[in-house]
């Protein structure tokens, strides 16, 4: 197919009002003369969605993006690290890994130690080791970059690490000798659960996972883009948390298989459910059965065969934020012949990171900003194109849609990813005596993960929001910790970091100048000392890691 449809070029009214296939002038505001003149339209948007590569070319398409380093490879960037006093790269790590520790180990050969140091301190080492946004973590922070070089590839390393004691079925952690007869109810069996569980377990208690899903991992296993992590990863971790003594129950929803009462039965109550369905668009022509929404097209990808998988040749994706673009790339390389992005904001008020946005564009996706959806179009029941309106900013500072600015682009799927909902309602369902804060989150202690219920303990997305998978671990692991001090009266000792954003605009060494964000943090600074500091960056600022 032609790429005669360039989306980033002004005037986008102009660009359109001809049918640049076939010729056809044809008035695009209407959808109903576009398809009965153009025969690009006529010809390729009314066909339904099928698969568009064979198997060996989606699994090439596919593959790990960042594959595993060999010896060699791994001997070679770990004898880079300068083993930093005070390393940044600890501080900018929510699971506080000690890093130039385990960097150390691989450069002695000692791997399975590096991978000791690296599954006690973050029980998901191995997914966070592809999937953190290392970039604005712990790579971002890492002291090399004030030497205008490239920051240890700390990720990498620690994938090889994990790696080793994972392929060569190294077991490496044990259950506590001593019981303290606590049991504790995790509901969800994501990041952010396991991460309690495999805590609690470590301290003595005892960890029932409640997971609706027929496999534990949460978005690990069902929602990560496949080209950086396969299902199995997160699968072997889960067979690891069950290996220290933590009982899954899978296929169990609670609030309809368990009840409230049932779960006062335990010591303590861990909240871990992640984020609800993707939001709605409430345009006309969303329930066409091309329309699609992000969280189910990649779930599809880790649990259909790929070469099974329908994509569009013409793909829209409405958002902008890091689940819009996984959703963009997948979709090229799963052969959508074009893929659009369409944002109604700014590229500079995009939430998803600039090597998420750069991957996309290597990948061939185009980004139409500034762009907002009116309407689904459509053909006898298959989606035919997208009405979209211009959009800009008002004086005081609001969106508007530009009146007359309306413009019709042909598409065959249409691929929401404009946010999550927040479990509000589940929750007071539940836990009707929870507060929450105005955003449908929990309010909870930072360092204790305790909600305003004292045996009801919160972490990962459905308390933060939603942030990384590394960010659920820590919080899932502080709140194992909180309720260790609330059963025993006894503190842990040991690194409790705070959840991070990262920063949107890359990397910036050693973050003196412009540290990665920490919310906890910031608002006890503002407590401290309110006038005493200056103001974050702006670009940090307007960072919500939010469609
Ligand atoms: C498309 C997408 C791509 C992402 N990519 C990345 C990435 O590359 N890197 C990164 O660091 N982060 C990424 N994230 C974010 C990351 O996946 C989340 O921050 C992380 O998974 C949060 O963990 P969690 O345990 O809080 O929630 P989840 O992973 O959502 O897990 C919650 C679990 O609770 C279960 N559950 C819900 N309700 C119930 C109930 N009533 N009863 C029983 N079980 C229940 C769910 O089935 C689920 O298994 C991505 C997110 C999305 C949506
Ligand atoms: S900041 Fe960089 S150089 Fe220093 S210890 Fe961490 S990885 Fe090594």
């Amino acid at each position: 197919m032609r790429r005669d449809w360039s989306v980033n070029v002004e005037p986008m009214a102009e660009r359109v009002r001809q049918c640049l296939h076939c010729g056809a002038e044809a008035d695009f505001l209407d959808i109903r003369a576009a398809t009965m003149r153009c025969n690009y339209l006529q010809d390729h948007l009314t066909m339904p969605l099928g698969p568009k590569l064979s198997a060996d070319q989606l699994a090439a398409n596919l593959a790990d993006i960042a594959p595993r380093y060999t010896e060699q490879q791994a001997l070679l960037e770990s004898s880079r690290c300068l083993f930093c006093f005070d390393a940044p790269c600890i501080t900018a790590c929510p699971t506080g890994i000690d890093i130039p520790a385990f960097i150390k180990k691989i450069m002695t050969g000692n791997v399975t130690g590096a991978a000791r140091t690296i599954l006690t301190a973050n029980i998901l080492g191995a997914s966070c080791a592809r999937v953190c946004p290392t970039e604005v973590l712990c790579e971002g922070a890492c002291v090399m970059l004030d030497r205008d070089s490239d920051p240890i590839k700390i990720g990498r390393l620690q994938r090889y690490a994990t790696d080793h004691v994972y392929e060569n079925r190294i077991q490496i952690l044990q259950p506590a000798a001593q019981k303290s007869g606590k049991r504790v109810a995790i509901i969800g069996g994501g990041p952010a659960g396991m991460g309690c569980a495999a805590e609690l377990v470590h301290l003595g208690h005892d960890a029932v996972i409640f997971e609706r899903q027929p496999e534990a991992g949460g978005l690990n296993t069902y929602g990560i883009a496949y080209y950086k992590m396969k299902p199995a990863v997160s699968l072997e971790e889960v067979e690891l948390v069950k290996s220290l003594g933590v009982e899954f129950r899978c296929g169990v929803e609670v609030g309809t298989d368990v009840t409230r009462a049932e779960l006062d039965q335990y010591d303590a109550v861990f909240i871990g459910v992640g984020l609800g369905e993707g939001h709605r668009l409430r345009i006309p022509g969303e329930d066409l059965a091309q329309v699609v929404d992000a969280l189910r097209f990649i779930e599809q990808i880790h649990t259909q065969p790929l070469h099974q998988i329908p994509v569009g040749a013409r793909v829209a994706v409405l958002g902008c934020g890091n689940t819009a673009i996984d959703a963009a790339t997948q979709a090229r390389r799963l052969g959508a012949d074009e893929v659009v992005v369409i944002y109604r904001r700014g590229e500079g008020d995009m939430s998803a990171y600039a090597f998420e946005y750069d991957l996309a564009k290597r990948d061939g996706a185009s980004f139409l900003f500034h762009h907002a959806p009116v309407k689904v179009l459509g053909q006898n029941g298959n989606v035919t194109g997208l009405q979209l309106v211009q959009t800009r900013f008002n004086q005081s500072g609001a969106l508007e849609s530009i009146e007359g600015s309306e413009i019709i682009l042909p598409f065959d799927m249409v691929i929401k990813a404009v946010g999550q909902q927040k479990q509000s309602d589940w929750l007071m369902k539940i836990f009707p005596e929870l507060k929450l804060n105005r955003n449908g989150t929990m309010g909870r202690d930072f360092e204790t993960g305790q909600t305003s219920l004292r045996h009801v303990f919160a972490g990962g997305d459905c308390a933060n929001g939603g942030r990384e998978v590394v960010n659920a671990v820590g919080e899932g692991k502080k709140a194992a910790r909180g309720m260790h001090k609330m059963f025993c009266e006894a503190t842990v000792v040991g690194p409790i970091q705070p959840s991070r954003w990262g920063v949107p605009d890359g990397p910036y060494g050693s973050g003196l100048d412009a540290p990665i964000r920490v919310p906890e943090l910031e608002e006890k600074y503002e407590q401290i000392s309110p006038a005493s500091h200056p103001a974050p960056a702006a670009s940090a600022l307007t960072s919500t890691n939010q469609e």
